[in-house]
């Protein structure tokens, strides 16, 4: 088991700064996200810890050895490419134990360790195939194979799944967590794709053009984000302008389109005064009889267990949210049709920005 610790880690290519100065812990045996739009660093941040890339500042650390200057192949670590990188025209063992053989691993050692990495990725019966006699998962399988087949302490993943149609992306999910738990390995898996942080990840980190936005657990990112940027990259919301009208007992009473809202989410960065922006979660708007949020539906999209709707509300004319509506098919709402709303303060986050 591994900790990586880095400590002020920039990347510069010429004038283009890729990496800015990032500082972060990953916890020995965790699955570590690093999320973010593309040509936001993930890839240079991943190379330099795997040690394909130097840092130009900075250093780090696996575990208390500061490895910043030490070689891919002495580092302990497993990397897995966007590109799978299978040699075409060996069999799936011979590029699963090629590793083995450039580190003068014996014959017999070799196929001992081949034949445990094709087993835990459940690729043991296509080990003579050609990566082009392999479906697209079974190639992401053997690269997989040959990232845990020098038994590594760390693994690192460069958007492994991304090749992959949207059915076999998902059952990969929870196959990449599995090898990764059983075999106690401290895992960075780098990826645009929110729902796949938000589903597989123990902690993830959102990059933005170098830099770390926020670094939390899945339900902290999704429930808290601290600003505008985490909470829009992390799946669907509605970004309400508010002024602050009463602080005190650990809420916050807002003045916003949609007429009074009440939130809890309030640190000590909220300012007592002022415009803010809000962020409300279409699944966060309740049908309540009553509830203060009123409108009608203006338009809706169906999405098979749920509908997304838009509600055209009556406080303000050129105010509208969207609204998931969940359950019962039949007691959906329709176009035209009056709602009454309300949002539980747990809900209503106040952003930074
Ligand atoms: P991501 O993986 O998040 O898409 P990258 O780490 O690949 O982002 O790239 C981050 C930034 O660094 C981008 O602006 C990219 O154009 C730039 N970059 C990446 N590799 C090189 C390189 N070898 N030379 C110059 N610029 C690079
Ligand atoms: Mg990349």
């Amino acid at each position: 088991m591994t900790t990586i610790r880095m400590d002020g880690l920039v990347k510069r290519y010429g004038k283009v700064t890729a990496v800015r100065g990032i500082d972060l812990t990953i916890e020995s045996g965790e699955l570590f996200f690093l999320l973010g739009p593309s040509g936001c660093g993930k890839t240079t941040l991943l190379r330099m810890i795997a040690g394909f890339l130097e840092p130009s500042e900075g250093r780090l650390f696996f575990d208390d050895q500061d490895v910043t200057w030490l070689p891919a192949n002495k580092r302990q670590a497993g990397m897995v490419f966007q590109s799978y990188a299978l040699w075409p025209h060996m069999s799936v063992r011979q590029n699963v134990g090629y590793g083995l053989e450039v580190r003068k691993v014996s014959a017999a050692e070799r196929d001992r360790r081949v034949n445990d990495a094709l087993e835990a990725v459940q690729m043991g019966a296509l080990g003579d195939r050609r990566p082009n006699e392999l479906s697209g998962g079974q190639q992401q399988r053997v690269a997989l194979a040959r990232a845990l087949v020098v038994e590594p302490s760390v693994v690192l993943l460069d958007e492994p799944l991304s090749n992959l149609d949207a059915r076999l992306r998902q059952s990969m999910r929870s196959e990449i967590r599995r090898i990764c738990k059983d075999h106690g390995l401290t895992g960075v898996y780098v990826t645009h794709d929110q729902e796949e942080a938000l589903s597989m990840a123990d902690r993830i980190a959102l990059l933005r053009d170098g830099q770390i936005q926020q670094c939390g657990t899945p339900e902290e990112m999704y429930a808290r984000p601290q600003t505008r940027f985490t909470a829009e990259f992390l799946g669907d919301t509605n970004l309400i302008p508010a002024s602050i009208c009463e602080r005190g007992g650990g809420q916050v009473v807002l003045d916003t389109p949609l007429g009074r809202l009440v939130s809890t989410c309030a640190d000590e960065d909220v300012p007592d005064a002022g415009n803010v922006t809000c962020s409300v979660r279409p699944e966060a708007f309740e049908p309540t009889p009553g509830g203060s949020i009123v409108g009608e539906v203006a338009g809706r999209m169906y999405l098979g267990e749920r509908c997304l709707l838009s509600v055209q509300c009556e406080s303000q004319e050129s105010t509208s949210v969207r609204v998931l509506e969940l359950g019962d098919a039949g007691r959906r709402s329709a176009v035209g049709d009056s709602v009454a709303l309300s949002v539980n303060p747990d809900n209503v986050v106040i952003l930074e920005d």
